[in-house]
């Protein structure tokens, strides 16, 4: 199994113990950028290859963020990041919502670190099983026809607990 690691997973300064990590030329140089400690960087060099992704994927990973509207959230770098992972065919390791997001859409895979990953979250409501209603509240009995109430979903949400720390 092969992984691709984004800066923010970098910089958590986790000692990753995975064989085969890789990251691009631009998250290499951010992890850089935010004064990284000696034990990361040798780490780094010991442990994750860096690699480029092709034009092809990085050209099919910018469609698919424009269609889902997550490019305007997206940087280059995340735009990499997920074009290597198709290249590689690998696991994302990412704590960015978008680049999750856009993961999903693209049947990669993903996996956060420390936090986990995007959930569904179900709201339930209850309904009438004579008229059909809807209630916000159970009740023991339809105030209207008199049937049994049922819960069912509402609605199907998605939520992340993705965090603030954005690159850049
Ligand atoms: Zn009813």
């Amino acid at each position: 199994m092969s992984y691709v690691l984004d800066s923010s997973v970098l910089l958590s300064g986790k000692d990753l113990l995975l064989d085969d990590m890789y990251c691009t030329p631009e998250v290499l140089r951010e992890v850089r950028s935010k004064g990284p400690t000696v034990q990361l960087m040798s780490m780094i060099e010991t442990k994750v290859e860096v690699r480029s992704p092709s034009e092809e994927a990085m050209a099919k990973v910018s469609e698919l963020a424009g269609k889902t509207g997550d490019v305007k959230r997206l940087s280059p770098t995340d735009i990499g990041v997920l074009a290597l992972a198709v290249d590689l065919q690998a696991t994302i390791l990412t704590d960015d919502y978008s680049i999750q997001n856009v993961a999903d859409e693209m049947g990669l895979a993903y996996r956060g670190l420390s936090f986990p990953n995007i959930q569904k979250k179900i709201e339930w409501g209850y309904r009438c099983k004579g008229c059909g209603r809807h209630f916000d509240e159970w009740k023991k009995e339809c105030p209207v026809c008199g049937s049994e109430i049922r819960t069912t979903p509402k609605t199907i949400s998605r939520i992340s607990s993705a965090s603030s720390d954005k690159n850049e």
